[in-house]
């Protein structure tokens, strides 16, 4: 954990809610606390932290239109439904939540998220950041494409396609694909297949890789055609792609770090196992 001086500071929040009815009861609570206080400044310009109202999917979309400010900024989430992977307080803890960003000194907990560097055969480069994953996939025919690891060309895939998930991504659609549960603080990248073609002519190695962040992965399609790639929430057709590299970004994803965050082990239990007394 980190810490920044926010002491002599008016913090500046941003409040972004989903169009659920109980998410933006939620958020008038806090815009209604907020604009009163002389220690915050309500703004989506610039802001110190940002408040995320729904579940993963609406911190996914705050992440995304932050996402170039990620040095300055600190996410908070509250989830209008379970607890969530990247929401730390659930609805009817607001005033919880009140009360430690009034007490909030700048301490941090921070994540690695994913770079991805996607090159078009006309020259084209995009250039995306990922908090979960970033998957490619070849829709209207097997995706055939080199597997590069470190510079060393790993393997031939043919199958649906690949996802490459950050640590936090990797309870999401990674662990849908059979890959590994990564404590998030593990800087690594997952490389994870989907639906490989494995038989006597073709082989892919079958597991997921978890790649230290010093070794590049990079993909190259070995045919031309549409690939669709998912950047977490969002999803783009792109023809003629060339190669796909990835990185651990040198940002990481910032959160408010407070008494309620709960340990990464405590939520995996909690989504995926539940109670074990009877
Ligand atoms: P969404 O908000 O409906 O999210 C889908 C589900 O994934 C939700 O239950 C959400 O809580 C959960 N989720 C999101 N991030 C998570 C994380 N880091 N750990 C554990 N669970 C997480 O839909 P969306 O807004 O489009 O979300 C996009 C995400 O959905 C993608 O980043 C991807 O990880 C996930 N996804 C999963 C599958 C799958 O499991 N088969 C398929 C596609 C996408």
């Amino acid at each position: 954990m980190t810490q920044t001086n926010y002491t002599d500071k008016v913090k500046r929040i941003a409040i972004i809610a989903n169009g659920k009815y109980q998410s933006k009861r939620v958020a008038s609570k806090l815009f209604s606390v907020f604009k009163d206080d002389p220690d915050f400044y309500l703004s989506k310009k610039n802001p110190d932290i940002v408040i995320s109202i729904g579940g993963d999917g609406m911190l996914l979309s705050a992440f995304h239109m932050y996402e170039k400010e990620l040095d300055r900024v600190r996410f908070v989430g509250i989830h209008t439904g379970h607890l969530g992977f990247y929401t730390d307080y659930r609805d009817f803890e607001v005033d919880k939540l009140i009360d430690n960003l009034r007490r909030d000194k700048g301490e941090q907990i921070s994540y690695p998220i994913l770079k991805v560097v996607i090159s078009l055969d006309d020259g084209r480069v995009i250039k995306a950041r990922a908090l979960n994953e970033a998957t490619v996939k070849r829709i209207e025919k097997t995706m055939v494409a080199d597997v590069i690891v470190n510079h060393v060309k790993f393997e031939r895939f043919r199958g649906d396609g690949i996802s490459v998930s950050t640590p936090t991504g990797s309870t999401a659609y990674n662990k849908s694909l059979g890959g590994a549960v990564l404590h998030p603080t593990i800087e690594a990248l997952q490389l994870t297949e989907i639906s490989s073609l494995n038989n006597r002519v073709f082989r892919t190695l079958g597991s997921s890789l978890i790649i230290p962040k010093k070794d590049k992965i990079e993909l190259v399609p070995r045919r031309l055609g549409i690939y669709t790639i998912s950047i977490d929430n969002k999803t783009y057709q792109l023809k003629n792609v060339t190669k796909v590299e990835y990185f651990i970004d040198d940002e990481k994803i910032h959160f408010v770090s407070s008494p309620s965050h709960t340990s990464f082990w405590e939520r995996v239990k909690d989504a995926f196992i539940g109670d074990i007394d009877s």
